[in-house]
């Protein structure tokens, strides 16, 4: 197997169901533009959860920056449409099989310049709105976002896990002043923090009743209890790929495991698509393990490393790391999947159940609950090297990095790299010069 083969981000889009996803997924502002002209309430957000939006069938939910339009979005049309008629796979294969000069420059262009453009252009739209520029990156790019589809969206929702973050709570501040917004009061704790029950009971009424006014129609808790259980079985699935990540493989890289957390948190406008698409997915990739048609980078001496920190990371990062012969992995979904405690539990109401399963995946001690997780994955995959992403401005995250990094050297003897991060796109040479460093010293241990 060539190298190219092995460690080539674009090698994931030659499964039928990541296209099929990754199309989907860039086609979400034309179809909820059109779910709205259909009457339809657009409810969006930032963070998961939102899928309970699906229990209402006058609503949809739409991961905002699901609405973001890349320059190369006047390719879209012609993508789906090979790809409907099962071409787009073919191509794709070609071009890793046969060095293409042509093609080389389409997926550069496609994986890094254009994402670093698009997204400065929307915190240069928050800048010229006079938002707080001494906030982090994913708040500047979000509120930009806000405005720019502005027109697009009856409500956002936000708080949950973000409850935790000042900058987080400012930006929904700034937001209620032009739009209706829910913002979810979610303290720590779990099923024995009486105080974190009550919160959650109470928020989530409050919640159902606002959107019942928005959409004029009563929740259908049958629904609800269907989106859990779509839920469910989409969490075996992630947990069926980690397995081949804990064998030493890498069935998916950066770019498609960035993708399969996007579409995780609105289910792509179509929960049963999203659900099948996981599963055609979990098929064809055991299908190439059991063909042996998979790479063990860990028997090879591939070095993975694994991503942590801020949520946002230059989207140049991915390449970095492929031509410096690593591969970075961004796997938190994976491993809250494999942690989460949730049951259905069908004696109780569908209301009830959605209650459970917010107290559930509450954190429970904030950060440390992260750091676990990170340290978790580090240790279950036995990575070579964790990258923590310091985003310039975050209060909650990035103060985590010496805590993480001691524990990392303690615990499991890895090499931590902390990367500041201000605006996507800015001093790539310097990042890519601390990369190669860091990914040579982890090769010589
Ligand atoms: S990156 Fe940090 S500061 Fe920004 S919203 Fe997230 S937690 Fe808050």
């Amino acid at each position: 197997m060539k190298y190219m083969e092995i460690n080539n981000f674009v090698t994931d889009f030659t499964y039928k169901s990541i296209l099929d996803l990754g199309i989907k997924y860039l086609l979400g502002n034309k179809e909820i533009k059109e779910a709205k002209k259909s009457g339809k309430k657009i409810i969006g957000s930032f963070l998961p959860p939102i899928d309970m939006i699906y229990a209402f069938k006058n609503a949809l939910p739409i991961f905002l920056p699901r609405l973001i339009e890349f320059e190369y979005e006047k390719y879209v049309p012609i993508l789906n449409l090979l790809n409907k008629f099962n071409i787009l796979k073919s191509i794709l294969n070609y071009y890793i099989k046969n060095e293409n000069v042509l093609l080389n420059q389409f997926f550069k262009d496609f994986d890094q310049s254009g994402y670093s453009r698009v997204f400065s252009s929307l915190i240069d739209i928050a800048a010229n709105s006079n938002y707080y520029m001494d906030t982090c990156v994913q708040t500047r790019i979000s509120y930009g976002a806000f405005l720019k589809y502005f027109n697009l969206v009856d409500m956002i929702i936000g708080g949950f896990e973000g409850n935790y973050c000042l900058h987080f709570a400012k930006f929904y501040e700034r937001i209620n002043l032009y739009k209706p917004t829910f913002y979810f009061e979610k303290p720590y704790g779990d099923e024995n923090s009486p105080n974190t029950i009550s919160i959650i009971d109470k928020e989530f009424n409050r919640f159902i009743k606002l959107v019942e006014k928005l959409t004029k129609e009563k929740i259908d808790e049958d629904l609800l209890i269907n989106i859990l259980r779509i839920q469910q079985e989409i969490r075996k699935y992630l947990i069926l790929i980690y397995k081949l990540f804990k064998r030493g493989y890498v069935p998916l890289q950066s770019v498609a495991l960035t993708l399969i957390h996007g579409c995780y948190v609105d289910l792509l406008s179509d929960p049963i698509f999203c659900k099948n698409k996981l599963k055609q997915l979990t098929n064809e990739i055991y299908h190439k393990y059991k063909k042996h048609e998979l790479y063990n980078y860990k028997k090879e001496g591939i070095p993975r490393i694994i991503i942590t920190g801020s949520p946002g990371f230059d989207p140049a990062l991915p390449s970095i790391f492929q031509n410096a012969g690593a591969s970075l992995l961004y796997l938190d979904l994976f491993q809250s999947a494999k942690d989460s405690k949730f049951k259905l539990d069908f004696k109780l109401s569908g209301l009830d159940l959605y209650k459970k399963f917010l107290v559930e995946t509450n954190y429970v001690n904030g950060i440390i609950d992260l750091i676990d997780l990170w340290l978790n994955i580090a240790k279950e995959i036995e990575v070579d090297g964790i990258l923590f992403s310091k985003s310039w401005g975050c209060r909650f995250t990035t103060p985590a990095f010496k805590i993480l990094k001691d524990r990392a050297n303690s615990e499991l003897a890895i090499p931590v790299l902390g990367l500041d991060f201000y605006t996507p796109g800015e001093n790539l040479s310097q990042v890519q010069t601390r990369i190669e460093a860091f990914i040579e010293m982890i090769k010589k241990k």
